[in-house]
Order: C-alpha cells, then structure tokens, then sequence
C-alpha cells in the first residue's frame, strides 16, 4: 500500500486505538491519519479507495468497540479537522470533528434551540449525526437540515434531512463519510435555554456510573421502554463477563476494568442480548458500533 508522497508523513502505520476510543480496549490500526485539513482527507480517501483499503472514519471514539485484531485498513481520525461552527440567521454550520457539547454550547449561547437536549452526549457532531444520536426524547436528526457528506470517489454531496433518512438511532448515512453539518434552530431566550441546557446536563451526569471512566452505552432503547429498565427487569445489572460488567445501578452502561478485552466485551453483549430475548422475545440492537 502507497500513499501518495504528499500525504506520506500524514500516516502512521500499527497505530493503537485503545487509547482513542472511551472502552480503552482494542487493537491497532494498520494505517492511520489524522488530517488537519479537507483537501488531504480527500487525498487519503481518495487513495484509499483506488487501492481497495477499507476507510474507517474515527470521531470522539465514545460509539466503538475495537476487536483485538484491530483494522486492517486505513482509520482517519477527523479530530484535526476542527473550526468554529458558523451562524446565518437561525441555521448553524458545523465541521463533523467538532465535539458536541461545543456544538451544543454555541448554538445555547446564541439563542438558537433544539440542540440542547444533547448535552452531556460525548463525541463529535459527525459520529451524532451518523447514529442519530438522542436525549431527553429527540433526536439530532430532527434538528438537521442539510448534511454534506464526501463519497468515496471523492465528490462532495449534500443531502436534504430526508435524504439522511433519520429514525431511531439509525441513518442513511452508514459508509458515507460526514464533512459537515447545517442545523435549523429555533430563536429562543438565551436564559431560558442556558437554564434547561444545565438541569439536563446535571441529571445526565448524575445517572452516569463514576467508578469506572472506560465505559459504552450499548443498546438501543427498544421501542417503548428505556433499555435501562429492560435490563433491570430481566435481573441483568452487575452482570460480569471477566473483566468486563453492565452497570449495577445504571445497566445501560458497560464497564470495561482494569484487564478487560474486547473479546469480553464481545461475550457479554452476546449473553445479554441471548437473556433479553429468552426472557420478553426482545431482540435488544446494538448501538454501539465493532470495528
Ligand atoms: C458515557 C456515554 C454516554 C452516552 N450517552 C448517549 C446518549 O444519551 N444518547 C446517544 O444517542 N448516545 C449516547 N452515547 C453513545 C455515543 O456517545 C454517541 O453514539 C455519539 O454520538 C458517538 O459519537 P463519536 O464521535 O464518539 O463517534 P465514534 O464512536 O467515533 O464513531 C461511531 C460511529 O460513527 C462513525 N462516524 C463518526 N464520525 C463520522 C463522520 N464524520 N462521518 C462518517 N462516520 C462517522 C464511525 O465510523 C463509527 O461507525 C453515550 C456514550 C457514552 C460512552
């Protein structure tokens, strides 16, 4: 495999995603860059593609389980591709690299809502949009009005919120490759907003577990009932798989301790999802995504 000699000293080979990633856990991957701006994300994807290397885009790593084999393939890491969300009237424009909570924060700070019952959401505008993130009973979706995506060809499309095709953590936009994101807001009073945005950032905080900083959330909420309370109904919390463990009071968050792999991991979501549809017939989805 060659990279053009232009984007050479962009990538760095056998690059460890453990630590990149909030599960802390998981192999290398064989190659690796982190752009700085959209004309060499082109290029390396652009070469990418030429040669056959699968391309795995990485935003704030809060969504991934990395297997031990890690990636054979190229991970482009889009936390170099950051600017400031821009604003024109009540629409804001943000970079897919750019955290959330910042997203978030700016749009509060401007009187602009329907974002801010994201809060406290880690990771970066692109990798929300991609899994239609949600919180506090909305989705980012339903806030969304253009999203512009790079083809693996290199041509730049923008696609409507139709287009997208939002629904319950789930888009069209699985294998595109996010660039930005245009949001419809609402005018709104700043006070107010600031004030909603921090009572929800408080409860979100409050019910996540603190004992353990290398966590996942999972699970999908199945339709009509929090996956929280399914798995406390189903006598599931505190399960542990070796190193690894659902949350004893929060059994929507995975923990990885010290020791963990991603093979437990593996074997826990398994044993969960099995629990779960012997015992109410649910077929309990994945959120998070295995690299
Ligand atoms: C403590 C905790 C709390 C959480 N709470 C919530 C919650 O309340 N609601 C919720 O919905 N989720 C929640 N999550 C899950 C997670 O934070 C979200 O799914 C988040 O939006 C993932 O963003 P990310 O940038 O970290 O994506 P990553 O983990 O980096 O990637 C996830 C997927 O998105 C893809 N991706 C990322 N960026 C792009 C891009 N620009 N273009 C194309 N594909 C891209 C990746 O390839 C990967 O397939 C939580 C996770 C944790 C750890």
């Amino acid at each position: 495999m060659t990279f053009p000699e232009s984007l050479m000293h962009l990538v760095r080979t056998d690059e460890p995603l453990g630590p990149l990633v909030w599960l802390g856990i998981g192999g290398p991957a064989r190659y690796f860059a982190e752009p700085i701006d959209e004309a060499d994300l082109r290029g390396l994807v652009g070469s990418a593609h030429e040669q056959g290397l699968p391309v795995r885009i990485l935003g704030g790593g809060s969504n991934l389980l990395v297997r031990e084999a890690g990636v054979d393939g190229l991970v482009i890491s889009l936390s170099g591709l950051v600017s400031q969300p821009t604003l024109e009237g009540t629409e804001m424009t943000v970079g897919s690299g750019v955290k959330l909570s910042h997203a978030v924060i700016k749009s509060v700070g401007a009187g602009l809502g329907g974002l801010e019952h994201l809060v406290g959401i880690p990771g970066t505008v692109g990798g929300a949009v991609v899994g239609n993130a949600s919180g506090g009973g909305r989705d980012i979706g339903s806030a969304v009005a253009s999203v512009t995506v790079l083809e693996t060809d290199g041509s730049v499309r923008t696609l409507t919120q139709q287009e997208a095709g939002f629904s319950h953590r789930k888009t069209s936009l699985t294998g595109l490759l996010v660039l930005k994101v245009t949001f419809q807001l609402e005018t709104r009073d700043v006070a107010a907003l600031t004030k909603r945005m921090q009572k929800l950032w408080i409860s979100r905080n409050s019910s996540r577990p603190s004992e353990e900083p290398r966590i996942a959330m999972p699970f999908v909420d199945p339709d009509g009932m929090p996956a929280k309370e399914l798995l406390q109904t189903v006598g599931l919390a505190g399960l542990r798989e070796g190193d690894v463990s659902l949350d004893t009071n929060q059994p929507q968050y995975l923990l990885a301790h010290s020791g963990a792999t991603s093979d437990q991991c593996l074997r826990l979501i398994k044993r969960v999802r099995e629990q779960v549809l012997l015992q109410t017939g649910i077929d309990l989805q994945l959120n998070l995504q295995i690299w």
